[in-house]
């Protein structure tokens, strides 16, 4: 059986722990694709010492340099995008035809990222002495941990890895302990594109050890989290104290607006695809819908056909339209949230079970399931579920659509669906959410575009696009004085 190794100052080396857990196809639990060792809090600990012995080399390694190598690990995902798409959708369940768009914006953010080398520009800014003037250099940190989730366990860690070598960064990589085959193929990539030795390290090993482990590190200057809004707060609240930056993308509770004057056919198909792709495992994905009442039988039978007819299976099977849930524990969650939903008084319209039959009694499948008439303090309209569940929540009019999808914790992404224009861009003035969507889904987002959320989603930097790199550098200010005079008047 295949073991994972740790990547350590440049060298693969297998821990010497004796807790190991089994990397398991979540749509048919036989399949094991090897077993991982939990790394030590030791091991952790050399990791981010390779770290920060790498990093004056590193740091002083031209930007355009640094950038080839991130532009070379983009060629080769490219070279290997369908075998990294296969072991993405027999890791995390996915279809296989996500694993190719994850892939494949994965390949953009490398790209984009590698293109941001050559443009690591300051400014130069006028003074208010005669024969003065400053400008601003952007520096990297030091060392950076990336910790990252197993929802998107390649194009989350490449658009915070890519970002932070760019920046002149030396990286340590923790990924989720539910994906680590994935996280093992890209530093491969990083390795065949010539990283230098230390630069970028992976650490396979559960959060509460050695993740605890790396963000307690003095010579750890930075944390880019990706995951639940649990672990992110508790993470922010330690790392905080000592001073190092965090950045956290969390959860999401994100509503589409359905007006009454929308096409219901988009509204209903693209609902679908924001709820039930990636099986509902996505920090975007839609889990309430807000709909004005006079459309709402109509939207509500609609998509519940919709629903019904989702091809659930392997996400190997090209035909499959939704894969399974990651494991067992979040199949359980799923399951839980819908009893929890019924028990509240939601009225369920479709789904509501674990998805059995033909190929599936070996996975963790759940069907689409969607529940109508919730009401806005239910759990369900509240909480993160991360599955294929969504809630449908009927509002008189305009106002009370926004009022209700503002009211939740979270401010990820949303959408609204409507042909009037003046009501739209009302609603893209007073969301609450870091990004929104106009008669599309809430999912999705480029390589050049930035990308994060507001209220419990996010702290920090946005992530990707325009801001990818703020995150990663810090600012100084060179102030020059070519007088050559001492300062007489504005002292200050
Ligand atoms: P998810 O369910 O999306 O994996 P989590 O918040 O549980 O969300 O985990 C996200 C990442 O954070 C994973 O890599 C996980 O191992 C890591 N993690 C969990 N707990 C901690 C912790 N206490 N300290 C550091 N990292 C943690």
């Amino acid at each position: 059986m295949l073991t994972y190794r740790n990547f350590i100052d440049g060298q693969w080396v297998e821990s010497i722990s004796s807790r190991t857990i089994n990397n398991v196809n979540p749509a048919n639990t036989d399949d094991v694709l090897g077993v991982v060792r939990q790394a030590t809090r030791d091991e952790a600990r050399a990791a981010v010492d390779a770290a920060q012995a790498a990093f004056r080399d590193w740091k002083t390694t031209a930007a355009p340099t640094r950038g080839r190598i991130v532009n070379l690990a983009a060629r080769l995902m490219e070279d290997h995008k369908e075998e990294l798409a296969q072991l993405l959708t027999r890791e995390e369940g996915k279809t296989i035809a996500e694993s190719r768009g994850e892939l494949q914006r994965s390949i953009n953010v490398a790209e984009f990222c590698a293109g941001e080398s050559r443009r690591m520009n300051g400014e130069t800014i006028q003074s208010e002495l005669p024969s003065n003037f400053a400008y601003t250099i952007k520096q990297p940190l030091g060392v950076v941990a990336c910790i990252t989730p197993w929802n998107f366990p390649v194009a989350i860690p490449i658009w915070k890895i890519a970002p932070a070598l760019v920046a002149g960064n030396t990286v340590v990589f923790k990924p989720a302990s539910l994906t680590p085959a994935t996280a093992v193929r890209i530093v491969e990539i990083f390795e065949e594109a010539g990283i230098p030795k230390g630069v970028l390290n992976l650490v396979l090993g559960s959060g509460s050890d050695v993740g605890d482990e790396i963000l307690n590190h003095p010579a750890v200057k930075a944390i880019s989290f990706t995951g639940s809004t649990e672990t992110g707060i508790r993470l922010y609240e330690q790392v905080s104290r000592r001073g190092a930056r965090v950045q956290c993308e969390m959860g999401g509770k994100n509503p589409v607006v359905v007006l009454e004057d929308a096409d219901l056919e988009l509204a209903v198909e693209s609902t679908a695809q924001g709820a039930f792709g990636s099986s509902g495992q996505r920090c975007t994905a839609t889990s309430r819908v807000i709909i004005l009442d006079q459309v709402a039988d109509e939207f509500v039978a609609r998509l519940a056909t919709r629903a019904k007819s989702m091809r659930i299976g392997s996400g190997a099977d090209p035909t499959t339209e939704m894969g399974p849930s990651v494991d067992e524990g979040q199949f359980n969650t799923v399951l839980k949230y819908i009893d929890i939903a019924r028990e509240d008084g939601a009225e369920l319209v479709c789904g509501g079970a674990r998805a059995s039959g033909d190929g599936l009694d070996k996975g963790y499948f759940v069907q689409p399931t969607l529940f109508d008439h919730v009401t806005p303090e239910m759990r369900i309209a509240r909480e993160e579920v991360f599955g294929p569940v969504l809630s449908v929540l009927r509002v008189k009019d305009f106002d009370e659509a926004i009022q209700t999808a503002n009211d939740s914790d979270f401010g990820l992404s949303s959408s609204i669906f409507s042909n009037d224009a003046v009501r739209i861009f009302r609603f893209v003035d007073e969301i609450e959410t870091g990004m929104t969507h106009i008669n599309s889904p809430t999912t999705g987002g480029e390589a050049h575009i930035p990308f994060g959320g507001i209220k419990a989603t996010g702290i920090g930097d946005r992530e990707q696009g325009s801001t990818a790199l703020d995150f990663y550098t810090e600012l100084k200010v060179v102030y020059v004085d070519y007088t050559g005079r001492k300062r007489e008047g504005n002292l200050y």
